[in-house]
C-alpha cells in the first residue's frame, strides 16, 4: 500500500486543524472534517460537515455599512462520540496520558483510522481504535465505529454518542465577530431503541437538514443488546451507552448515519428519508465493503501514478483523493460548482471562483459527465449574470467573481486585514476575467468530449452571452484604432487600482485582454460548428445580429495590449510607471512576504505603488494557452510576436511575484517545465506542499486549496506530457522531470475510453483495452500516428523518432 497511506504519529495540537482538513472524508455530496469524534470547536479542534450547495445568508454591520455574506453551512456533527470511566471525566486528550497515538488515512479505501491508548488519573489504561468513512457507494451514508479494550482494569465505560446540532460557522478566525449561526435545530428524537434523529433548518435559505444515527454495540464482534440512556439536550440527541468492560473483552460501538437535506430528490422529506435509510443500512463491515469497492472503481478510472519519488506519489494521491471527495459522480445531480476550498472548511465561505480552470482539464478526460454538470451550474445562473451585466450598463452576461447559491456576486465588500485590524474595501469583484475563464472552460469541455449536444443546448449560450458582455464592455478609441477594457482587476488582485487614481480597477490587463480575444475567436468558431437550425435559433433568441458578429471579429483584431522594456507584456496599462519593489529589504524584515497586501496595508502603504504580483497574472497566459495559440493571438492583434517573448516575460515576472496564492506555484512549475526542469520540479514540490505543509501559514486548517491540489495533478497530466485536445486529435509532447522515472494514467478522450498512457524518460506508450469504433488519432512531437482499437503504440522519445504515418 505504499503511496496510499497518509499517517500521523502522536497528537500535536498545533497541527490538529490541518490534519482535520487533510483527513476529511467525503463523497462529492458531503464532506466531514477528520476531527476527533470527542472534540468540540475550540482553538485546537474544529468539527465540520458541509454538504455541497447548502448555503445560507447572514447580515452584519461593519464600519457603518450593512454587509451580507452567504456561506456554506456547517451542519450538525454526526461524529460526536466521547467516553469516560463510570466515575471519571469525559475523555480529553490534552489533559490525559496518551500513548501510541496514530491517525491513518487509507487513501485507496477512503477509511480513516485512529488508534491510541489512554490512561486516566487512576492508572486505568484503555486501548481505543476508531474507523470512519463517508460512503462513496451510498452518498447519504457515513459510519464510524469505536472499539474499546480495557488493558489493565475491569469496569463500566460510558460511551456518549449522538448528533450534535450546537454548531456554528466559526472555523475562520478572520470571520469571527460576524454572524455565524446558520442553523436552528427543530428537534432531536429517539426513533427506535437504537436510532436517534435530529433535524435543523437554515435561517434564511430554509434548507432542512436531517440526520439519523443507528448506534449498535458489539462484544467481540457479535451484536449485543445494551440498555442505554437517552440524552436529549437543547440541540443534541444521543445515547449514553454503558459498556461492561472486562479485561480482554472487546466492545465496539457502531454508528451508521444518514444525512439528507431538503435539496435532495426522490424523497418525501429529509427526516423520514434519513430514518428509513439507517434502518435499512447494512452493518458496518458490509457498508465499508461496498464503499471500498466504489473507491476501487474510482481509482481504476482516475489514478495517476508516478515512480521515482515516493513522497510526491503519496501527496499526489492525497490531492486526487480530496478532489474526488469534493467532486464525484454524486455531485452530478446537485447543481453545484467547484468550491475553491473544497467542502473541507469555511474559508472563502464555500464560494466558487475561477479555480475551475485548474480542475476541468483533469475532469474532462476522466469524468466528462461531471464537467458537464459543473458547467450547467453556470448555465442555470445566466439570468443573474445577465442582470449583473445590465446593472453596469452592459449586454450579455457577467458572471460574479465569487458565486454561491443563486449566482449573484458574493464577493465581500469589506475585508479584514488581521495584521492591522482594519476593515478595508474589497474590490476583487472587478476580476471580470472570470468570464473569459468560464467561456474557456466551456469550449475546452467541448474540445475534449466532442459533445455537440451540450454545446448546442447550453454551452454556446454561455459562450455567446459572455462574448456579448465583453463586446459591450470594451470601448473603442478612434485615435489609436484600439479597443480598451477599463476598470478591471487581473488575477493579481494585489493591484486593485492606480496610486494616481481614486476609483478602483486598472486598465487593459494583459491576461484579461488576451483571453477576451481568445473567447471572441472561439465564439465565432462556435457559431460555425453549431447545427444550422440551432445556430439560427440561438442567434435570434440572444439577439446577436450580423453587426454584433462583425464587432466580435473587429474586437478580436484590435484589442489593446501594452508593452514596456522591449518585449515585456505590461500587466496593465501604466505598469511601467510603478516603482520597483525592495524585495530584499522586505524579506529581511518580514521573512515570509507572500501576503504583501497585508504587510503593506498595515504599514499604511499599498501594493498598487509597486511592480509586484501576488500570483501569476501575465504569466497565466502561458499556462492557459499554448505558445502557438498565444503567438497567433498576438499576431492577429498586429503586435510582433517573437519566440523569446515567452522566456523574457517569465523571467521578468517570476522575479516580481510573491506567491500569495497557492495557484501561483502550480503555474510557475508549468512555465518552467520545458525550460528549466530542475526549477520546475522544485516549484512542483512546493505546490505539493501547499496544504500538507500549510505553506500559507494557517490557511490549510480552513479548507483545502482545491485549485492547487488539482493543479499539481494537471501539471503531471498535461505539463509533463504536453497533452492537448485540439482539432479532433490528442496532442502529446512528453518531457518528464529528471526526478521522475515514469508517469502512468488512464484517460477518456471523446469515444476512446480507458486509454492507457505511460511516459518514461525515453518512451511514450499509449493504447490499451479500448472499445472505440475508429482509431485514436495522435500527434506526438509534431508527427501524426493512429492507434487502432485495442492496439498499443510505443513512441521512442529520443532524438531518433520514427516517421509518423
Ligand atoms: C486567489 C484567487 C483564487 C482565490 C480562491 C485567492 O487568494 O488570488 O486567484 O481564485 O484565492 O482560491
Amino acid at each position: 500500500m505504499s503511496g496510499w497511506l497518509w499517517r500521523y504519529d502522536g497528537f500535536d495540537p498545533r497541527w490538529e486543524g490541518v490534519r482535520e482538513t487533510l483527513c476529511a472524508l467525503g463523497n462529492g455530496r458531503f464532506v466531514t472534517r477528520g476531527s476527533a469524534p470527542e472534540a468540540h470547536a475550540d482553538d485546537v479542534h474544529y468539527p465540520g460537515t458541509y454538504a455541497a450547495g447548502v448555503f445560507n445568508r447572514l447580515a452584519d454591520e461593519r464600519s457603518g455599512r450593512r454587509i451580507e455574506n452567504e456561506s456554506i453551512v456547517n451542519l450538525p456533527d454526526w461524529q460526536s462520540l466521547t467516553f469516560r470511566a463510570e466515575d471519571g471525566d469525559w475523555v480529553d486528550l490534552a489533559t490525559s496520558t496518551v500513548h501510541h497515538y496514530v491517525q491513518e488515512l487509507d487513501l485507496h479505501r477512503g477509511i480513516l483510522t485512529r488508534r491510541f491508548r489512554i490512561e486516566d488519573a487512576a492508572g486505568r489504561r484503555t486501548a481505543v481504535a476508531q474507523r470512519r468513512a463517508v460512503s462513496m457507494a451510498d452518498p447519504y451514508l457515513a459510519c464510524l465505529d469505536a472499539t474499546f479494550v480495557a488493558e489493565n482494569w475491569s469496569g463500566v465505560l460510558i460511551v456518549r454518542s449522538g448528533i450534535d446540532g450546537r454548531v456554528t460557522n466559526s472555523g475562520v478566525p478572520r470571520y469571527r465577530g460576524l454572524a455565524d449561526t446558520h442553523l436552528v435545530v427543530a428537534g432531536g428524537e429517539q426513533i427506535d431503541d437504537d436510532i436517534v434523529g435530529l433535524t435543523a433548518e437554515t435561517t434564511q435559505s430554509h434548507i432542512q437538514v436531517s440526520l439519523a444515527a443507528r448506534q449498535r454495540v458489539l462484544l467481540n464482534d457479535k451484536l449485543v443488546k445494551v440498555e442505554r440512556g437517552l440524552v436529549a439536550e437543547d440541540g443534541y440527541i444521543g445515547h449514553d451507552i454503558p459498556l461492561d468492560l472486562q479485561r480482554g473483552g472487546r466492545y465496539t460501538v457502531e454508528k451508521v448515519v444518514a444525512l439528507y437535506t431538503s435539496r435532495d430528490r426522490a424523497i418525501t422529506e429529509p427526516s423520514r428519508a434519513a430514518q428509513d435509510k439507517v434502518r435499512r443500512a447494512p452493518g458496518l463491515p458490509d457498508l465499508l465493503a461496498r464503499h471500498v469497492l466504489a473507491w476501487d472503481h474510482l481509482w481504476e478510472r482516475c489514478d495517476l501514478r508516478i515512480s521515482g519519488h515516493e513522497r510526491a506519489n503519496r501527496v499526489l494521491h492525497l490531492h486526487l483523493f480530496h478532489l474526488l471527495q469534493t467532486l464525484s459522480a454524486h455531485s452530478v445531480d446537485l447543481d453545484v460548482g467547484i468550491p475553491a476550498r473544497g467542502l473541507h472548511g469555511e474559508a472563502y465561505r464555500g464560494h466558487i471562483f475561477w479555480d475551475d480552470a485548474f480542475v476541468f482539464s483533469y475532469l474532462n478526460l476522466r469524468m466528462p459527465e461531471l464537467s458537464r454538470s459543473l458547467l450547467l451550474y453556470r448555465w442555470r445562473r445566466l439570468p443573474q449574470a445577465r442582470e449583473a451585466a445590465r446593472e453596469i450598463g452592459c449586454r450579455g452576461a457577467m458572471f460574479p467573481w465569487q458565486s454561491g447559491s443563486d449566482g449573484r456576486e458574493e464577493t465581500q465588500t469589506l475585508h479584514l486585514n488581521p495584521r492591522s485590524g482594519r476593515w478595508n474595501r474589497d474590490n476583487s469583484h472587478l476580476q471580470r476575467h472570470i468570464n473569459a475563464d468560464i467561456a474557456y472552460n466551456t469550449w475546452q469541455y467541448y474540445e475534449a468530449t466532442g459533445d455537440t449536444d451540450f454545446l448546442a443546448q447550453h454551452g454556446a449560450e454561455i459562450i455567446f452571452e459572455i462574448a456579448k458582455f465583453w463586446s459591450s464592455l470594451a470601448s473603442y478609441d478612434r485615435a489609436t484604432d484600439r479597443f480598451d477594457l477599463r476598470g478591471v482587476i487581473g488575477p493579481d488582485d494585489y493591484h486593485d487600482g492606480y496610486p494616481w487614481r481614486d476609483e478602483p480597477g486598472i486598465d487593459n490587463n494583459a491576461y484579461t485582454n488576451v483571453m477576451v480575444v481568445w473567447v471572441l475567436i472561439h465564439a465565432l468558431e462556435c457559431v460555425k460548428v453549431l447545427p444550422d437550425r440551432r445556430r439560427g435559433e440561438l442567434l435570434d433568441l440572444l439577439d446577436i445580429t450580423r453587426e454584433e458578429l462583425e464587432r466580435w471579429e473587429h474586437l478580436s483584431r484590435k484589442m489593446r495590449l501594452c508593452w514596456h522594456d522591449e518585449g515585456i507584456l505590461s500587466q496593465f496599462e501604466g505598469y511601467e510607471r510603478l516603482e520597483e519593489f525592495p524585495w530584499a529589504d522586505y524579506t529581511a524584515r518580514y521573512g515570509d512576504i507572500s501576503r504583501l497586501d497585508r504587510i503593506l496595508e498595515a504599514e499604511g502603504e499599498s501594493p498598487n505603488r509597486y511592480r509586484l504580483a501576488k500570483q501569476a497574472d501575465v504569466l497565466m497566459l502561458f499556462y492557459v494557452l499554448s505558445a502557438d495559440e498565444l503567438g497567433q493571438i498576438i499576431g492577429r492583434l498586429g503586435y510582433r510576436y517573437e519566440p523569446r517573448l515567452i522566456p523574457g516575460n517569465i523571467d521578468y515576472y517570476l522575479r516580481r511575484t510573491s506567491h500569495g496564492s497557492t495557484l501561483s506555484k502550480v503555474v510557475h512549475a508549468w512555465l518552467l517545465a520545458r525550460r528549466d526542469r530542475r526549477r520546475a520540479w522544485d516549484y512542483f514540490l512546493q505546490a505539493l506542499d501547499s496544504d500538507v505543509a500549510d505553506a500559507q501559514g494557517g490557511t490549510a486548517r480552513e479548507g483545502i486549496h482545491l485549485g492547487a491540489m488539482a493543479g499539481t495533478v494537471d501539471l503531471l497530466q498535461r505539463a509533463f506530457t504536453g497533452i492537448e485536445t485540439r482539432d479532433g486529435k490528442l496532442w502529446l509532447d512528453p518531457c518528464l522531470p529528471d526526478d521522475l522515472h515514469s508517469l502512468a494514467f488512464r484517460l477518456n478522450y471523446r469515444e476512446h475510453h480507458g486509454v492507457e498512457v505511460t511516459v518514461t524518460q525515453d518512451r511514450l506508450v499509449i493504447g490499451g483495452r479500448r472499445r472505440a469504433r475508429g482509431p485514436l488519432l495522435l500527434r506526438v512531437r509534431g508527427r501524426d500516428y493512429r492507434v487502432d482499437p485495442g492496439a498499443t503504440r510505443m513512441v521512442p522519445l529520443d532524438r531518433a523518432e520514427p516517421a509518423g504515418e
